[in-house]
């Protein structure tokens, strides 16, 4: 059984290129030429400085020691909240800004429904002098205000997508018609493990340094390479993979993936998506999303705006139904209490993303010597506004 991508672009029944005709030479060079580029030392020597010197990588493997009391077996956390821009997304951004460069692209366009991978993008850039161009929903761009200011100062131009709910979806199609207007000097940097082939797998490997690093971190820290689970949330999917990515053929090594649960299962309002969705296209690849009865996108809600997408890459689709990696879902409630608690315990503000997954180590039931490591995949500075909001910064919440 394989878990990576096949020739043709498919993680078994998962993936492929369904884009309109005019994007087809666009997505053609890249399926030629994205190995060839990204596997070359030259290519790799400027990726591994950029994450090293500008980036601050290795991210440490931070033995989480109050938490592991707590839940009774070994937590520790793998540190992307200290990465600049704070989250995992920057790995993915620099990495294809890099590309976009080998291709010969000068003008960058993402879209981005937090902001974060705005950001991440804006950030690469600025430092490489690439024009670039961010598409973001209109209700986001008021939700994100201290984002959409980053990206400006930056020197990124903010287009607001008017169309449809105004979010990320909306933002994704304005980004994608844009790219079959410019496709001689454009490169589309998507922020996930989503869209058409090679996407899903140019940005796994992106975010693969950081299961590289936790290998050789964990065999100084504990004697071995693997950890008995690995805990990552999931929104599209690229701080899983990326974590993910060098264990899949390591069965000793449970992995276990955290969806928002939003207001509940069966509330109606959420973006749980393996658990609700169905398959069908969406953003350029077959994968799982949640529809409606007549095979629409249905709306996806959680308080994290970086889970809040009603699909999953098309990888993670595979390995949820191959049962490689276990599922689970974690309400806004409990996310948002696991906030908390980290923030008390460890001293760590945690991304509202990441705290999905914090908040799953207490239902893992595990003897004294179980090694768990959690991606703790970015901070929380950008969700203050939400927590304030939810009382978190009074003492007896
Ligand atoms: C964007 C984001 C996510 C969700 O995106 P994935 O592609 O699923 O990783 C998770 N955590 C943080 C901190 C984010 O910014």
């Amino acid at each position: 059984m394989s878990y990576q991508v096949d020739e043709n672009g498919y993680y078994g029944e998962f993936g492929g290129q369904y884009v309109p005709e005019l994007l087809m030479p666009n997505i053609v060079e890249l399926t030629d030429r994205y190995l060839e580029i990204i596997e070359a030392p030259e290519f790799q020597r400027r990726f591994q400085g950029f994450l090293r010197d500008y980036v601050g990588r290795p991210s440490p493997l931070y033995f989480a020691e109050r938490t592991s009391d707590k839940v009774g077996y070994q937590v520790y956390f793998k540190r992307e909240d200290l990465n600049h821009t704070g989250a995992h997304k920057i790995n993915n951004a620099i990495g294809q800004a890099l590309l976009a460069q080998k291709l010969g692209k000068r003008r960058i366009i993402a879209e981005t429904g937090a902001g974060q991978h705005g950001v991440a993008t804006a950030t690469a850039c600025a430092r490489l002098g690439l024009d670039c161009v961010i598409y973001m929903g209109e209700v986001d761009i008021q939700r994100q205000a201290p984002n959409v200011k980053r990206m400006k100062m930056l020197g990124a131009t903010v287009i607001p997508a008017t169309s449809g709910s105004k979010t990320l979806k909306d933002a994704t199609n304005e980004a994608m018609r844009d790219w079959i207007a410019n496709p001689e000097d454009t490169h589309y940097i998507i922020g996930s493990v989503v869209g058409p082939h090679p996407f899903p797998d140019m940005v796994a490997r992106f975010q693969s340094v950081i299961g590289a690093e936790l290998k050789e971190q964990l065999g100084e820290k504990i004697g071995r390479d693997y950890p008995d689970s690995i805990v990552a949330c999931v929104g599209g999917g690229s701080n899983a993979i990326g974590i993910f990515f060098h264990y899949l053929d390591e069965p000793r090594a449970k992995l276990i993936a955290v969806e928002a649960a939003g207001e509940g299962l069966t509330s109606g309002k959420s973006a749980a998506t393996t658990a609700l969705g169905k398959k069908g296209v969406l953003h350029g690849s077959t994968t799982l999303f949640m529809q409606t009865a007549d095979g629409q996108v249905e709306e996806a809600h959680s308080v994290s705006a970086g889970l809040d997408y009603p699909g999953v890459g098309p990888q993670h689709a595979h390995l949820f139904s191959t049962g490689r990696v276990f599922f689970a879902s974690v309400t806004d409630e409990d996310a948002l209490c696991a906030a908390k608690e980290c923030a008390q315990l460890e001293g760590i503000i945690p991304a509202l993303e990441s705290a999905h997954a914090l908040s799953y180590l207490k239902v893992l039931k595990n003897d004294s010597d179980h090694v768990t490591v959690l991606n703790l995949s970015g901070r929380g500075d950008k969700d203050m506004e939400t927590y304030m909001l939810h009382g978190l910064d009074q003492k007896d919440a």
